[in-house]
């Protein structure tokens, strides 16, 4: 359900950032994206949202040509995918339930749901009890839990985490990852940049190693290799 086709990412500097990677990730499934800083993770998410633009290559995403889509067809693409920062992103001024609902306003989401939407988000989240508190008396953890609960609000069938653990300890990263883990479980799927491979093996899924701009490694390469 999404699928990569030979893309190749120059930045407008020169920087080659990803170089003739192909990759299919099915509905439902749950992909570590590692690779050390500047190997390219977050260029490949960026792609997948539409944020940056390929120098060549197909990118399909739910049905979408995402390499081709104009700018009023990318608001679709992004009513369908949810994205988390490691910073969190909070609006510093806006509520927990503010912060959330607000991305079910401008989607023109019916009003009288809102107020459910977002506590059923939150909920997920294990953070019902924090709807009226502001960002800044929550702790790290806790934000990055309801940036995943404004990112999952509009149930979106793939979310996107760059490096969601990268500000946090062991305790509250690995409680994020239990977060996500028990979202992919209700169907979403999900695609997580991480460079901790201690985080990977404490729920271990599918990893997609970058180097350099180059997949390096996936489930079926090394299944290849066995074979070989
Ligand atoms: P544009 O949005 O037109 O591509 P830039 O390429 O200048 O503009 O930068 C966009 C963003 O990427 C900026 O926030 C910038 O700080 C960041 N950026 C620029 N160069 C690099 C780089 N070499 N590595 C990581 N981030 C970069
Ligand atoms: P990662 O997420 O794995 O740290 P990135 O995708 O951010 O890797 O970066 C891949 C490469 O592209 C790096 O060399 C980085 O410096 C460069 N890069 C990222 N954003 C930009 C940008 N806006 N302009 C120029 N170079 C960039």
């Amino acid at each position: 359900m999404i699928s990569l086709n030979n893309i190749t990412k120059t930045y407008k500097d020169g920087t080659l950032a990803l170089q003739k990677l192909s990759l299919t990730i099915e509905t439902g499934e749950f992909v570590y994206l590692k690779g050390k800083s500047g190997s390219g993770k977050s260029t490949l998410l960026k792609i997948l949202y539409g944020q940056e633009k390929v120098d060549q290559g197909q990118i399909i995403l739910a049905d979408h040509l995402v390499h081709k889509i104009s700018n009023r067809k990318i608001h679709e693409l992004r009513r369908q995918i949810g994205v988390v920062f490691q910073d969190y992103q909070l609006l510093p001024y806006k509520t927990v339930f503010e912060n959330i609902a607000y991305v079910l306003e401008v989607t023109g989401y019916p009003n009288e749901k809102i107020s459910a939407r977002v506590i059923e988000a939150l909920e997920t989240v294990g953070l019902k009890h924090k709807i009226f508190e502001y960002p800044s008396n929550c702790s790290g953890g806790e934000q990055q839990r309801i940036a995943i609960a404004r990112a999952i609000v509009h149930e979106p069938i793939v979310l996107l985490a760059d490096e969601p653990t990268g500000n946090l300890d062991p305790q509250n990263a690995y409680a994020i990852l239990k977060v996500l883990h028990k979202i992919n479980k209700s169907g979403t799927t999900i695609i997580m940049a991480t460079h901790d491979q201690s985080l990977v093996d404490k729920l271990p899924s599918r990893v997609i190693e970058l180097e350099n701009g180059y997949l390096t490694k996936d489930r079926s390469i090394n299944h290849t290799m066995m074979i070989l």
